[in-house]
């Protein structure tokens, strides 16, 4: 690849070469993500189980792991013209900054003003809701990023939203808070006594700052409760990595252009929706024997579901209120400690990377907080973007693999997922700057403790 004079900075796509259709990788896949099971009778989901929760179309789109292209509707691919193609960027300054022979490449998701690649989700959820009549639909957000992005998705399509936000986020990132309210949502602090989970939680444990797993529960019986509304995820779900495939169909075609093939792809990994729509085109070559690439899940070490996790049934949340998923689990009760990279602090992970990490189709790697906001630090200050801390995640193991490839010698193409920006996280550069951020990592006694609370199935 000689032609490196030839890449601009930014490699952009028009109109015209914008996907039109997302990927389902799991129509690739000779061996597919374990069922989802009813949580009541332990038997795979149908469609109408899941239809009482979700949108119709949407949980059509879960059970379905045969249909490779799925057409997405016009008004869709319209909103998604506002703010994609995102940006593929050549990294040659920090390249030059690492005196790295790598060639690095980054997918910009950050550039909406949600924030993150979540907004590609969250369109669609929206849309299919719209198109079903319902009128409002719920959902939960810890750190913020989703609930943001739902909320931007339900005023463009005229539709109610009913955020539940964790407690201790809702108190700390007013900010957040006031964007959503902005865009017309309607944000509770979690638990609340605005539903009956929720009286019950506080009646349980009065002063609690709230879960993640407690959050889901209120904003599942709101939706179930009330007429034409219905719940919404922003991630976990085979739905989001579909909706997330646009990441990666739109790298292909950029890359393309310019002959460019990679040789690493890096991506953190939260529930698993913007590592699982980037790699999705390049994990069919793979499987299709086009390509040899090596792909890089990383997680916290504080959250190390794929490293230390069991492949196992597990619920999705606390409240076990939605369906059994077969994924790499540290145990639906593990409460991982309070790190500054609140997307990426879910026990589980995305039935069907759980599954390409099984097929030992994908390689994973944890790492400390500290070391991804020194990551974070060294790349703003030549690249410019301020990343979220969730992003740094990818951020640090592409600067290591570029290490690497400098202390070999060798001329390797590494691409990673830049999920978003990180100006609501200013409080945890903070810590990082006065030097008083610490890194928790669980014990194998804590691990132990959790595991052995995962459902008999
Ligand atoms: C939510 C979030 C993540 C993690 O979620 P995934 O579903 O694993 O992609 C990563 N980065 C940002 C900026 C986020 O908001």
């Amino acid at each position: 690849m000689s032609k490196t004079s030839e890449i601009p900075y930014k490699i952009y796509l028009t109109e015209e070469e914008m996907p039109k259709a997302w990927f389902n990788v799991r129509s690739a896949m000779a061996k597919k993500p374990a069922p989802l099971l009813n949580p009541a009778t332990r038997q795979p989901v149908t469609l109408d189980d899941l239809s009482h929760v979700f949108c119709r179309e949407l949980a059509k789109q879960e059970l379905d792991d045969t249909t490779d292209f799925i057409p997405i509707p016009k008004p869709i691919l319209d909103f998604y013209k506002m703010y994609r193609p995102s940006p593929l960027v050549r990294a040659y300054f920090l390249e030059k900054e690492l005196g790295t022979p790598a060639h690095i490449y980054y997918k910009f998701e950050g550039n909406n003003t949600s924030g993150s690649h979540k907004l590609n989700s969250a369109i669609a959820q929206a849309y299919y809701a719209k198109e079903e009549g319902l009128t409002s639909i719920t959902t939960e957000t810890g750190a913020g990023q989703w609930g943001t992005a739902l909320s931007m998705a339900c005023s463009f399509f005229g539709l109610k939203c009913h955020v539940y936000m964790v407690k201790c986020s809702y108190e700390q990132k007013p900010h957040r808070r006031e964007v959503m309210r902005t865009y017309g949502a309607e944000v509770t602090p979690s638990p609340s006594n605005t539903t009956k989970v929720g009286r019950e939680i506080l009646a349980a444990h009065p002063g609690t700052n709230g879960s993640l797993g407690c959050a889901i529960s209120e904003a599942v019986e709101t939706a179930v409760s009330t007429p034409n509304c219905r719940y919404t995820l922003g991630s976990v779900l085979a739905q989001v990595l579909l909706h997330q495939s646009i990441i990666g169909l739109e790298t292909q075609a950029a890359l393309k252009k310019y002959g460019i093939e990679p040789d690493v792809i890096i991506g953190c990994a939260g529930g698993g929706s913007n590592l699982g729509g980037l790699i999705s085109p390049f994990v069919a070559d793979k499987l299709n024997g086009k390509s040899n690439c090596n792909i890089i899940a990383v997680e916290p070490a504080s959250c190390p579901s794929l490293t230390r996790g069991k492949y196992a049934y597990d619920f999705c949340d606390t409240g076990r209120v939605c369906p059994l998923q077969k994924m790499y689990t540290l145990g639906h009760d593990f409460i991982p400690s309070a790190s500054h990279a609140g997307g990426l602090r879910y026990h589980g992970m995305s039935a069907t990377l759980s599954e390409l990490y099984d097929q030992k189709l994908m390689e994973a790697r944890a790492v400390e907080q500290t070391s991804v906001f020194a990551a974070a630090e060294q790349f703003a200050r030549v690249e410019g973007i301020l990343p979220a801390p969730e992003s740094s995640h990818a951020i640090r193991v592409a600067i290591d693999e570029a290490l690497r490839c400098k202390a070999e010698g060798r001329e390797e193409t590494i691409l990673f997922g830049l999920t978003g920006t990180g100006y609501f996280d200013m409080v945890a550069y903070e810590k990082f700057n006065d030097g008083s951020m610490c890194d928790y990592i669980p014990t194998d006694a804590d691990l132990k403790a959790s595991f052995a609370k995962l459902p008999q199935v």
